[in-house]
């Protein structure tokens, strides 16, 4: 079986469980117990709705799930079949930021392109944060710079409560060529990029500043 779940699904399957496992601990009746059960799971197939008969007895699986050993034990049972973000060399990436003066960006190797749905990352000497990401097939590069404060705040990507930065990058979508929007996100990337369930702000915030 080939890999078909996404990272952010991953992490999406991860938090429902997590959610689960928490509502199991404190319910003991069996119908109400089977409802939790069944509520998590289904979340999770409307999540992949289509799945080969194969995968779909993988996921399954979720439904027997009650101890926290079990989850752990599904969870690493499901690692295998997690996508790896799309491969991207190092020319790609300057191709992507051509404009940009020495470009400073973290050895693609010590990247776990597993846990990526977007890639990006800080370049702290000049406050700048940069994102890479395959928008509708094509990759885009953004450069966006941050303020050096840090604050606990929700972030427009991953939408948890998180240690945030404002992040400013020009607009694509407005004639006044200076015009910038900011937004409140992660400062810490691979944290975000372990916390995201979903791509949709995500490709609505890069698509705006395209
Ligand atoms: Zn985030």
């Amino acid at each position: 079986m080939e890999p078909f779940i996404q990272p952010f699904q991953y992490n999406f399957i991860r938090s429902q469980i997590d959610s689960m496992i928490q509502q199991l601990s404190a319910v003991h009746d069996p119908d109400v117990r089977d409802a939790v059960i069944y509520s998590a799971s289904k979340k999770i197939f409307d999540l992949l709705p289509v799945l080969t008969a194969e995968q779909e007895a993988l996921l399954m699986v979720v439904r027997t799930v009650q101890t926290e050993a079990d989850f752990a034990r599904y969870l690493e049972d499901i690692q295998p079949f997690v996508q790896s973000f799309p491969s991207i060399t190092e020319q790609q990436l300057q191709q992507l930021f051509r404009k940009t003066k020495k470009l400073r960006h973290p050895p693609l190797h010590s990247i776990d392109f597993l846990k990526t749905t977007y890639l990006s990352w800080n370049d702290t000497g000049n406050k700048k944060k940069f994102f890479v990401y395959p928008l509708k097939g094509e990759w885009i590069g953004i450069e966006g710079t941050y303020l050096p404060t840090i604050q606990k705040g929700i972030c427009t990507i991953c939408n948890q409560y998180s240690d945030v930065t404002l992040v400013s990058a020009r607009t694509n979508q407005s004639a006044d060529q200076y015009r910038a929007i900011g937004n409140y996100i992660c400062i810490d990337s691979d944290h975000c990029n372990e916390q995201v369930t979903d791509p949709i702000a995500l490709e609505k915030l890069l698509s705006k500043m395209k």
